[in-house]
């Protein structure tokens, strides 16, 4: 397990070094000639799996794919309670070549600014808007949730950082961006089965509030500088000039909220005493059909299980009330559940 860090000497972003930009634009030259762009997914069939132990995960996932792999990552023993919103300076979309693009980021981090290996923003959000997988949302899992990622000095514990591969310096969200941006935010501030907390959906100026232990909100990272942008001030922007609360809360929080209410089962249903076994653990059985309700038992891969009941819907997840060895009858996620072979 990697310890928490709060370290002052860490750097905002690495778009504050002075050769970041020159250092980028190479690394990400270099893997266009290559033929990078053309790469497929590399999506593994084990990508449900909790991987909690590792620092740094490096995946791919659809938005659907994150989700759910998601939903099963324990979140620490302190999960997260607030939300640090930035974007890229470079890569921007335009060149983001997908996991050698995340790949070269955090290389960067370790060789060129000396931050250990795999630390870095946790998730890592591409729109779709460039040529790589055009019209095809993505999402990038560098540091594992569990852990303190870094990405705004004195904001790093228990802080998600989603950085979003766009330039808002230049350019405002696309729609796009805003819908996918919106989508992970309602994932990631929901309540869920390893953090039993809600994080508002509430975009703050710099309030003060560092408090672990409090759900806080989401932080744009310009709002760490109050003097931003006066003469001398901070030179970073995240999320930049071309996005600002007025325009950008609101539309976010919209996307959000339809995200919540798009996010019905996806599972095929399950009928009335089919046997099933757990795909997928360990998996919480609940009391009723929610992630709020009492964990009665934490059920392993490959646990035998009976449909008694369901699907119920919350939460984005299908519920069955199912008999199970032991705690149970109890509720379980359809999600994570595989039929008897
Ligand atoms: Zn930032």
């Amino acid at each position: 397990m990697a310890e928490e860090r709060n370290d002052p000497r860490i750097p905002e972003t690495a778009a504050e070094q002075a050769d970041f930009l020159a250092a980028m634009e190479s690394v990400f030259a270099e893997q266009e000639s290559r033929g990078a762009l053309d790469q497929p997914p590399p999506v593994g069939r084990d990508i449900f799996q909790d991987e909690s132990d590792r620092l740094f995960i490096g995946r791919e996932f659809t938005l659907e794919q994150f989700r759910k792999w998601f939903a099963v990552q324990r979140l620490g023993t302190q999960p997260f309670n607030a939300v640090g919103f930035h974007h890229t300076e470079v890569p921007d979309h335009t060149i983001w070549a997908g996991m050698p693009s995340l790949r070269g980021v955090f290389n960067y981090y370790r060789d060129e600014l000396d931050w250990p290996e795999g630390l870095g923003p946790q998730l890592w959000v591409y729109s779709g808007d460039g040529r790589y997988s055009a019209g095809s949302p993505r999402i990038y899992v560098g540091t594992h949730p569990a852990h303190d990622g870094v990405g705004i000095s004195g904001r790093n514990r228990r802080w998600l950082h989603i950085e979003h591969i766009w330039n808002g310096d230049k350019l405002a969200f696309s729609d796009a961006m805003i819908k996918v941006s919106g989508a992970v935010l309602s994932i990631v501030c929901q309540r869920h089965q390893f953090a039993d907390r809600e994080i508002p959906m509430k975009f703050l100026r710099d309030t003060g509030i560092d408090n672990p232990s409090q759900p806080i909100g989401i932080m744009y990272h310009r709002d760490q500088n109050p003097v931003w942008p006066g003469d001398g001030g901070w030179p970073k922007s995240c999320p930049g000039t071309k996005v600002k609360h007025d325009s950008l809360d609101s539309a976010l929080v919209a996307a959000a909220s339809g995200a919540v209410a798009g996010s019905g089962p996806s599972t095929s249903a399950f009928a009335l005493g089919q046997r099933l076994v757990v795909a997928s653990g360990p998996l919480n059985m609940r009391s009723a059909p929610g992630l709020a309700f009492a964990i009665l038992a934490e059920l392993d891969a490959g646990v035998a299980l009976t449909v008694l009941e369901g699907p119920a819907s919350a939460e984005g997840f299908a519920w069955y009330r199912v008999s199970g060895p032991e705690g149970g009858p109890g509720w379980v996620a359809g999600e994570f559940l595989t039929v008897s072979s």
